[in-house]
């Protein structure tokens, strides 16, 4: 490739980029001598032995002994190759390449124009929000959260009116509708994507909007977010969220936080947990993970505690330590999400926070300690049940961390590390993957369905009202086999039925019968089981209802209109029926 990447092109670029600026985008830079120092985002340190010489426009580290110019840097920090750091550095000092094809050309264009744009519509929403009587719904919303202006104005937040304001906004200014389709922030009859929404920008480590992600003020809108669609300036999976506002705090306090939600990130920050962060709009990615290694080896993960919020957990975990991360895992008594549990804790937030974090154990240490919760080493069923979730669970993890995991796995629950990084045996087929009973009754959170199989293992005639209430269907899967199982044998046998066919049961359930007949749960009567069932029902419901809420958004980017139509109706009447069971009263007992 002659042109492009001649010398010329990198004496030219080289000339009009400065390397303290591009290299302070990225560290914090302080000036000593004629030299700038910092912290080297290449490793891990405490102290800066990360210098830039302004004169030379070169670099060292006296600590991982990198060193480079403009090129190199950009190279190590962006993870791309020296014809891609060339392209983005020739971008950004103004300097043609020849020899783009007139694709790239227009790949680059396109997303100039879309940056652009959501740069303007920032700006435009934030106006809107403050300036204008139509930001009031928004501004009420950021009150009852309690966040203050000056937080909002770090996030740039803004309110999106109702209507066609940004539309008109972009005619006074002479700007491109078109352009404004293309960042995904107007349908094509010129309405705006986020009408009646708080709008958060979602930028990138250098504070550059890349997309929206938008909540809505109404009460009556399904969507409570809507997010803009990928666009030649957004791919979904890259970008972390908070991350330009959050780095330097990461760098002095050596770790970041990583929550689920953009909210919980705003609110850590207004409470001084300004190293938060979170994956935006997916699960953690690979990508993701690269980006925050650039700035830390160390999260801090604060998830729901909910099943999908543990799973999520577990699946960061060991995400994070294939990129030679080490995480720790926060858990939040008494809450939620961490949103909850700063507002609740108030001017107290600060110590609170620092409880938490000093409290909180090493990922691998919150999945062993879930995994292995209420064993008893008396009873051989459960140390092998307990034996083959912690080999599972260390399998998860690179080679060289499993020997020292198994040995604290040992010391924890007493079972023989040998036992632990056994490869397991060919036989059986593999059963699918259960959080465990155990952990979940004698754990602080006993789900409705759990507690329904121990009633029922315990008042097997309960059956006979709850099989009217309940469909199978609708227990979550960790519940559902032994569930099907119990029916059947009372179908078979009555209520003494279960008793009948224990034996044939898998050692697991055995197990976990015998631990009901044991210890029983609290309340053990009809009247608990039907609310239990309808408990169930109305989980199942609402994890339906954010499903087709899913599909809608989906459908919508696709302009799918008959399918929006037809989910809209769905969605409706699922929600009625929600607040219906809601109202009757069924979730506030039975605890
Ligand atoms: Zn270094």
């Amino acid at each position: 490739m002659p042109t492009q990447a001649s010398d010329d092109a990198f004496a030219e670029v080289k000339a009009r980029v400065d390397l303290v600026k591009v290299v302070s985008e990225h560290v914090r830079l302080t000036r000593r001598n004629k030299d700038f120092w910092g912290l080297c985002p290449f490793h891990q340190e405490d102290s800066p032995s990360f210098k830039v010489n302004p004169q030379m426009q070169s670099w060292y580290c006296f600590g991982c002994e990198r060193s480079g110019d403009v090129f190199t840097f950009v190279e190590l920090i962006e993870k791309t190759d020296k014809r891609g750091a060339l392209q983005m550095l020739a971008e950004r000092a103004g300097v043609e390449l020849k020899k783009l094809s007139p694709e790239q050309r227009e790949r680059v264009d396109v997303r100039k124009r879309v940056l652009d744009m959501l740069k303007l519509a920032a700006q435009y929403y934030e106006y809107v929000l403050w300036k204008t009587p139509a930001g009031e719904p928004g501004r009420r919303l950021l009150e009852s959260r309690r966040v203050s202006e000056e937080t909002a104005r770090r996030f740039q937040l803004g309110y999106a009116p109702a209507g066609r304001g940004f539309a008109e906004y972009l005619r006074a200014k002479k700007r491109s509708l078109s352009d404004a389709q293309e960042a995904g922030l107007m349908r094509r009859d010129g309405s705006d994507f986020f009408a009646e929404r708080l709008v958060i920008p979602i930028r990138d480590e250098r504070g550059q909007t890349l997309a929206f992600t938008a909540r809505t003020v109404r009460q009556d809108e399904q969507r409570k977010y809507i997010n803009s669609p990928e666009t030649p300036a957004y791919i979904k999976g890259r970008v972390i969220f908070g991350l330009d506002l959050a780095r330097d705090e990461i760098a002095r306090r050596g770790h970041g936080v990583l929550m689920e939600g953009q909210f919980d990130v705003i609110t850590g920050h207004q409470f001084g947990v300004s190293n938060a962060v979170a994956s935006s709009g997916t699960a953690l990615t690979e990508e993701q993970v690269r980006l925050l290694k650039r700035f830390t080896d160390e999260l801090l993960l604060v998830f729901d505690s909910d099943r999908a919020g543990r799973t999520a957990m577990r699946k960061a975990v060991t995400l994070a330590s294939t990129f030679g991360m080490r995480t720790r895992v926060a858990s939040l008594p008494d809450a939620k999400d961490p949103d909850e549990f700063l507002r609740a804790a108030g001017p107290d937030a600060a110590q609170r926070w620092e409880e938490l974090v000093s409290r909180a154990p090493s990922g691998f240490e919150a999945g062993m300690e879930e995994d292995s919760a209420g064993l008893n080493p008396s009873n051989p069923n459960q140390v092998e049940l307990v034996a083959g979730r912690l080999r599972e669970w260390i399998r998860q993890f690179p080679e060289g961390l499993r020997e020292g995991y198994a040995e604290a796995a040992e010391r924890h629950t007493g079972i023989s590390r040998h036992l632990l990084l056994r490869d397991p045996e060919p036989a059986p087929p593999p059963r699918p993957r259960t959080n465990g009973f155990g952990a979940r009754t004698t754990g602080k959170k006993v789900t409705a369905g759990s507690y329904l199989v121990q009633l029922l293992a315990v008042r097997p005639g309960a059956f006979g009202l709850v099989r009217t209430k309940l469909t199978p269907q609708e227990l979550e899967q960790d519940d559902r086999s032994i569930y099907v199982r119990m029916l059947e044998s009372y179908e078979r046998g009555g209520a003494s039925g279960l008793e009948a066919d224990l034996a044939g049961y898998p050692p697991e359930e055995q197990d976990l019968i015998r631990r009901a007949w044991a210890a029983p749960p609290p309340n053990v009567d009809d009247e608990v089981a039907l609310e239990l069932a309808a408990r169930i029902r109305l989980e199942h419901m609402k994890g339906m209802h954010s499903g087709i809420i899913r599909e809608l958004s989906e459908a919508e980017r696709g302009r799918d209109s008959e399918k929006v139509a037809r989910l809209e109706a769905e969605a409706r009447e699922l929600a009625r029926a929600i607040t219906d069971m809601e109202r009757r009263g069924w979730t506030s007992r039975a605890q």
